[in-house]
Order: structure tokens, then C-alpha cells, then sequence
């Protein structure tokens, strides 16, 4: 299979709704990143998306909806879920609540939660529009490497192996939406940082918004496919600043550009250090890294309490630079 790369016009777009509601699977430009795409109450179409992408059965979908009044066919809505959804919707944060029984096992790993969000992305909410039905849609890459926020990203991974993809350009946020659990309303948390942080979310709802650690044996209930190891190059990273002269064989990740220039290796991550930069570049730089042929790659660490994106970015990047795979 080659992949057929769409261009935006009305007429693909509407030949792209068309195809999902027949069961095929489309990559699609998100805000967060590309998500590959399928109708998500056609159990057939979502079991594609966990082969095409090599995905484990117990790793759930995201379903993506045109906006409330949709997802709440979906799920059980609270009301302090419904007063998020109007907050934040459309844009990068997904609730996880109930599910109805419309929705298939298949799409949720076969438990009883939903994940569900309103994208932004105007192309996103065109095909929304046009095909009538929630996308399920993970993020368009091989399981467990670095997300895709481009086209081409989509293409080297899953160019042979999915039918279509509609080129929307770059993903203006760039590191995936914010995963937040309100099945118990008054004790809201987040599953995985995002876009939407923890300070918006806690001053909007009045009160401390906590992240569950992942490593908690009960998270993996709460949070299944919240993998230790994800987002990883192929190439060993090392969260380390890099200092001095490099040794051989290693890329180094700068978040601003490096005083000395014409630095050899060097990669940076923002021009200067602008968190929504660097969350918007950090997929395409540490892909350049990985396809520079080099034995490590070292990357600049930011703390995680540097507010705003900082919490999504280090919870990558941690992600990437774990050893194992597995838990
Ligand atoms: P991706 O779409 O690849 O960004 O991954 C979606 C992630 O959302 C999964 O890996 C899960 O960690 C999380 N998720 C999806 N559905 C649920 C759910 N029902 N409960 C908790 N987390 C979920
Ligand atoms: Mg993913």
C-alpha cells in the first residue's frame, strides 16, 4: 500500500469524510498532532488503527468529536466535565468520563472510560463536520517513537501502511493534548500533561488539580498505555546538558541556540526559549537528531515546574529518554 497524500480542498476533504464513514483509515492534522484517524463506533475500522500502528490492544483511544453536544453520545457527562468541555473546547484537552455503550470495547482497551476531546484544528473540525460520525484517532506514528506533527512525519512512518493522509502543514501546539480524569468530579486529575496545564485547569475549577504518577501501581488502571518508555528516538537520549566539548558520536538538543556558532551537532529547540516554541519543534528536532547517525543524543533538561508547557515537555522528554521498554 502507498499512502495517497491529500491536499485541503473541499473536494478531497469531502472524498477524506467519505472514506471514514466507510471504515478507512485517514492520518489528519490536528492542533496537538496527527492523529490517524477512524470512525470511532465501527469496531472493525479502530481494530486497523492498532495494527497499522502496531499499537498494543490494552493502549486506549482518544475519540475525537465536533463538540459537546456530540460527546455527550458518547459519555456520561458531569457537570463539572460539561463546564471544562465549554471552557476548553474545542482545543487540546481530553476528559476521561464514563462511557456509553454505544462506544466499542476495542476503542477503549475494554474498560468502562472513554477519552474524549473537541480538536481546534480548522481542518480537523471540517473533516468532523463533513463525515458526521467521532474519530478515534492516537497519534499517527508507529507505536512508542516520536509523535508526527507533519506530514512527512506521518509518511516515514506509516506512508506504507495507511491509505490516505490529508496534509494540513506543520501542528501549531505540538506535544499531545492534556488527559484528565473526571470520572470522579470533585477529584479531577491528570492523567497526562498537555497543552492545557495544570494551572489553567486548577484556576478554572478553584481548586489544586493534581497529576497522578504513572509509576503508581494504581495509575496503570487509571491511565493504561501511560507507558514509561514512549515518544523515544531510535537513538539512546540522555536527559543531560550538554557542557563543553561534545564527545564523539553525540548530538546535542540546546533549548535556545548555543553562544558558540557553527557549533557542530548542535540542534536547538526554540531561538529564544519560548515554551510554546519549543513544544511546537521538539518532534521535528529530536527526528533530525535521530536521523543524524548518532550514538546518543543529549538533551538540555527543563524543570518541570517551569510553569506553563514545562510539565508536557519534561513529561516527553522523560518518556524519551527511558531505558526500557515496558513499565
Ligand atoms: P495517543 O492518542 O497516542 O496520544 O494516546 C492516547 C492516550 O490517552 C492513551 O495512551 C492513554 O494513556 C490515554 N487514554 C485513552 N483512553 C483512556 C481512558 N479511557 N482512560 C485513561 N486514559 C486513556
Ligand atoms: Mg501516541
Amino acid at each position: 500500500m502507498q499512502v495517497h497524500v491529500h491536499s485541503p480542498s473541499l473536494t478531497s476533504l469531502r472524498r477524506l469524510a467519505k472514506a471514514l464513514q466507510r471504515g478507512a483509515l485517514v492520518a489528519i492534522p490536528t492542533e496537538t498532532v496527527y492523529g490517524l484517524a477512524a470512525h470511532a463506533l465501527d469496531a472493525k475500522a479502530c481494530r486497523a488503527i492498532f495494527r497499522a500502528k502496531r499499537r498494543p490492544a490494552n493502549d486506549p483511544l482518544i475519540v475525537h468529536v465536533l463538540d459537546l453536544a456530540q460527546a455527550e453520545q458518547l459519555a456520561e457527562f458531569n457537570d463539572t466535565a460539561r463546564r471544562l468541555a465549554r471552557r476548553f473546547w474545542p482545543g487540546p484537552l481530553t476528559l476521561v468520563l464514563p462511557k456509553k455503550n454505544l462506544v466499542p470495547g476495542v476503542v477503549t482497551s475494554g474498560g468502562p472510560t472513554v477519552a474524549i476531546r473537541a480538536p481546534s484544528h480548522p481542518l480537523a473540525r471540517r473533516l468532523l463536520r463533513l463525515a458526521k460520525i467521532p474519530l478515534a484517532a492516537p497519534s499517527a506514528n508507529l507505536f512508542g517513537y516520536i509523535s508526527p506533527t507533519t506530514a512527512e512525519h506521518v509518511r516515514e512512518g506509516l506512508g506504507r501502511r495507511i491509505p490516505h493522509l490529508l496534509d494540513g502543514g506543520a501542528c501549531p501546539v505540538g506535544v499531545e493534548s492534556t488527559v484528565l480524569d473526571v470520572t470522579n468530579p470533585g477529584k479531577a486529575r491528570i492523567l497526562r500533561p498537555g497543552a492545557v496545564t495544570a494551572d489553567q485547569l486548577g484556576r478554572f475549577l478553584g481548586r489544586k488539580v493534581p497529576t497522578a504518577r504513572s509509576r503508581h501501581p494504581q495509575a496503570q488502571q487509571l491511565a493504561p498505555g501511560m507507558l514509561e518508555r514512549h515518544y523515544s528516538p531510535r537513538t539512546p537520549l540522555v536527559l543531560r546538558r550538554p557542557a563543553g566539548k561534545l564527545p564523539t558520536g553525540v548530538a546535542a538538543v540546546f533549548l535556545r541556540p548555543p553562544g558558540k556558532k557553527n557549533l557542530p551537532h548542535a540542534f536547538w529547540l526554540s531561538r529564544r526559549g519560548a515554551l510554546k516554541e519549543v513544544a511546537r519543534n521538539l518532534y521535528e528536532v529530536l527526528r533530525r537528531a535521530d536521523a543524524g547517525g548518532y550514538r546518543q543524543i543529549w538533551v538540555e533538561p527543563l524543570p518541570a515546574e517551569g510553569g506553563g508547557l514545562a510539565a508536557a515537555i519534561h513529561d516527553r522528554l522523560k518518556r524519551a529518554a527511558a531505558r526500557k521498554r515496558g513499565r
